[in-house]
C-alpha cells in the first residue's frame, strides 16, 4: 500500500560482480518525510545498493522507484532532475569556492540547468546572484547554521564543516530524498552529534526524505524512525530502532552481543 506514496523505493533488487552475490532481493522503502536508516557490517552491500538507488550502477534484477514511477533505467542526472541528491562518503567539493558560492552554484543548476555553463562560455562569467537568489541561498545556510563559514574557501574547513557545506548544496537542488553516504565518518562525538541534530532539522523544516547508510550504528538508531539491516546482501531485518536494538539475530550478526 506504501508502494505508490514512497519516495523511494527497491524492489528485488540483486547485483552480481562475477560470482560474487553483492545483494540478493533487496527490498528497501522511503516513505516522504520518512528517515530512514540502513546500516550493515563491512561488505554488507550498503554502497552497492546507494549506487543502484542513485542510478550509477545497473542492478542484475529487480526495479527502482521514485515516487511509484520505475527509474530503473534512468541515468543518475535525470533521477536527480526528479527529487533525488546525495552526498558523498569523501565530500566532493571545489577547494576555491566558499561555502555560499557552493550553495549559489546548486541553486543555479537547479534553476538554470545548462545554462549556467552558457553564461560562463558567452563572456557573463560568474554573475552576480540575484535578490531573489540570495534569498534562498540565505535561507539553506541559516538553516545549516553555517552563518559564520559563509565566506570561507572549503579548504580551510573542518570535515565536520565540509559535511554539511554537501547537505546544504543538495538541498539547493531542492530534493524530495536525499541520501547520505556515511555522513558521520571521520567525525568526532560532538561533531556527530551536531550532524544528527542538524539532520533531523533539516528532515523536519524542509521536508526532505532521509535514506541514512552508516557505519555508526547508534546514530542511526538514535535517528530514524525505521532501520534495515544488511548482511549478507540480504536485508536481515526492517523494523524500528527499538525492534532491531533487541533482535537476536542482528545482535548475532551485527552488533556483537
Ligand atoms: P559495504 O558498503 O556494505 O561495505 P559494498 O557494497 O561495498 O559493501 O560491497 C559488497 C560486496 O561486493 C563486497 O564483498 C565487495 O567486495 C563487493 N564489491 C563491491 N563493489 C565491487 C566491484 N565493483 N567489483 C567487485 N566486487 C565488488
Ligand atoms: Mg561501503
Amino acid at each position: 500500500p506504501s508502494t505508490a506514496a514512497a519516495r523511494l523505493e527497491a524492489s528485488g533488487v540483486t547485483v552480481r560482480f562475477g560470482g560474487l552475490v553483492a545483494l540478493e532481493g533487496v527490498d528497501i522503502t522511503v516513505p516522504a518525510g520518512a528517515m530512514v536508516g540502513l546500516v550493515g557490517p563491512n561488505g554488507a552491500g550498503k554502497s552497492t545498493l546507494f549506487a543502484v538507488l542513485s542510478g550509477l550502477l545497473r542492478p542484475d534484477a529487480g526495479r527502482v522507484r521514485m515516487g511509484g514511477e520505475d527509474v530503473t533505467r534512468a541515468s543518475a542526472a535525470a533521477r536527480a532532475r526528479r527529487g533525488l541528491a546525495r552526498t558523498f562518503q569523501r565530500p566532493e567539493l571545489f577547494s576555491g569556492l566558499t561555502v555560499r558560492e557552493h550553495v549559489v552554484l546548486a541553486d543555479r543548476v537547479r534553476r538554470r540547468g545548462g545554462r549556467i555553463l552558457r553564461d560562463l562560455v558567452t563572456g557573463g562569467g560568474f554573475r552576480r546572484p540575484s535578490a531573489a537568489e540570495d534569498g534562498r541561498v540565505a535561507a539553506i545556510i541559516e538553516s545549516l547554521h553555517l552563518e559564520e563559514l559563509r565566506d570561507r574557501e572549503v579548504s580551510g574547513l573542518s570535515l565536520g564543516a565540509c559535511r554539511l557545506v554537501e547537505v546544504a548544496r543538495a538541498l539547493a537542488t531542492g530534493p524530495d530524498v536525499l541520501l547520505l553516504d556515511e555522513p558521520a565518518s571521520g567525525l568526532d562525538g560532538r561533531e556527530t552529534a551536531e550532524l544528527a541534530a542538524t539532520l533531523t532539522r533539516v528532515n523536519a523544516e524542509h521536508g526532505v526524505s532521509l535514506l541514512l547508510v552508516e557505519h555508526d550504528v547508534e546514530l542511526v538508531l538514535g535517528m530514524c524512525e525505521t532501520v534495515n539491516v544488511l548482511d549478507f546482501g540480504t536485508v536481515l531485518r526492517t523494523g524500528p530502532p527499538e525492534e532491531i536494538r533487541s533482535d537476536p539475530a542482528v545482535r548475532a550478526a551485527y552488533l556483537g552481543a
